[in-house]
């Protein structure tokens, strides 16, 4: 499957979403899937459960309430301690506590329901951190061990990685090298820039270029915390598959939280107060969606789904996160089956050039809120642009 639903303990929502359509989720493994989850996801269904193994080389991060027991056990764990150096001081291959630690996040995620394997992986500042080579061999070492699963390598970076010419062609050539893992979870900060959904030129621009060459490379490349911007990616790019959240706080990356202790202080946000409408390509701040008419509902807002008519004539008073999350997970899940179905790129960029242009034009007669539709013309110029 190409779209993943994305949770991080807020899983409102995913039931009702797998009977709706979706087919494929990524969990935490701080906040693994229920028993009734892991039930409904057997048979054609794709479930990764994020190792958060990034957290261990930040004592904050892994100090020991409730469900963080298993991260705690290991208490805080050094880069240098998991690899051996060559003489030129680049990681070579895992220490046995490496592998140790590899066989028990494997062993984690196995147990917990996950049908493909994400190896542990951890923040770098760049290439020449040594946790960037660590997370390629962590790869390495479980794509021999394990037989039956794929096993995704994670990249953990910042954006301004990519957005440097010269750190951009060194992680190009690196990703595609034959002697690197073929499947890729990256776990990218998209923040830095302004604005998102993403609509900043030069970052599409970087990201086109790495996912075309993945993909020339026959890599297969997961970018996680996507927004809409997703199925934008998907279309024009190589990207193989990306992974979502409907509570928007779960978009924002984990990369600056991880020296902070992990609880948010104040307890976690309210429900995100959002619809997403895959006529206007957009998430509707629900104040606006209930000013609308019934018809304007049905047409913006409809997605076959078998929760649409319950979130058409919701009040969005209370109780509603589900309804949704499920509508959230099953639009995305059918616009991107929907630009899998186009074998050529060029039939993809047409497919959602249409619907960018469609968005446009019917967003001339919404009132929202001031910056709603602005992505919109940036990526059409965007598309028109390659
Ligand atoms: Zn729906």
């Amino acid at each position: 499957m190409s779209f993943y639903a994305h949770t991080e303990g807020r899983r409102a929502g995913i039931l009702r979403a797998i009977e709706c359509g979706l087919r494929a989720a990524t969990f935490n493994i701080v906040y693994p899937p229920s028993l009734d989850e892991v039930e409904a996801t057997r048979g054609q269904f794709d479930m990764t459960v994020n190792p958060q193994s990034f957290r261990l080389p930040f004592r904050e991060s892994t100090r020991p309430p409730r469900s963080r027991d298993f991260l705690a056990t290991y208490g805080q764990v050094a880069i240098e301690d998991l690899v051996e150096h060559d003489e030129f001081g680049v990681p070579r291959e895992l220490t046995p506590a490496g592998e140790s630690l590899c066989r028990d996040f494997c062993r984690l995620q196995v147990d917990f329901g996950a049908t493909e394997i994400i190896a542990p992986y951890f923040l770098s500042t760049g290439l020449d951190d040594p946790s960037f080579e660590v997370s390629l061999l962590c790869a390495q070492f479980l794509d021999s061990y394990v037989d039956n699963q794929d096993v995704f390598a994670g990249v953990m970076m910042n954006e301004a990685a990519l957005l440097s010419a010269d750190t951009f062609d060194r992680l190009a050539d690196r990703l595609t090298s034959p002697d690197v893992p073929q499947l890729f979870y990256l776990d990218i900060d998209l923040n830095v820039t302004r604005g998102r959904p993403l609509r900043d030129r030069q970052t599409l621009r970087s990201l086109k270029r790495l996912f075309d060459a993945m993909d020339d490379a026959d890599k297969y490349t997961l970018l996680a915390r996507c927004n809409i911007e997703g199925l934008l990616l998907r279309a024009a790019t190589g990207l193989s598959a990306f992974s979502s959240s409907y509570f928007q706080s779960e978009r924002v990356a984990l990369h600056n939280q991880l020296h902070v202790d992990f609880e948010p202080a104040g307890g976690y946000r309210a429900p995100t107060p959002f619809l997403l409408s895959p006529g206007l390509l957009t998430d509707i701040p629900r104040d606006v969606v209930r000013n609308m008419t019934e018809r304007s509902r049905k047409r913006l807002l409809t997605c076959g789904c078998e929760s649409c008519d319950e979130v058409i004539n919701a009040d969005f008073a209370s109780g509603t996160g589900a309804l949704c999350a499920a509508h959230f997970y099953a639009c995305l899940t059918r616009l991107d089956r929907e630009i899998d179905a186009r074998r050529t790129r060029d039939g993809r960029i047409d497919l959602i050039l249409g619907w960018i242009e469609d968005a446009e034009g019917r967003s001339e007669n919404v009132a929202a809120r001031a910056g709603t539709f602005t992505h919109l013309a940036a990526w059409r110029q965007w598309l028109e642009s390659i």
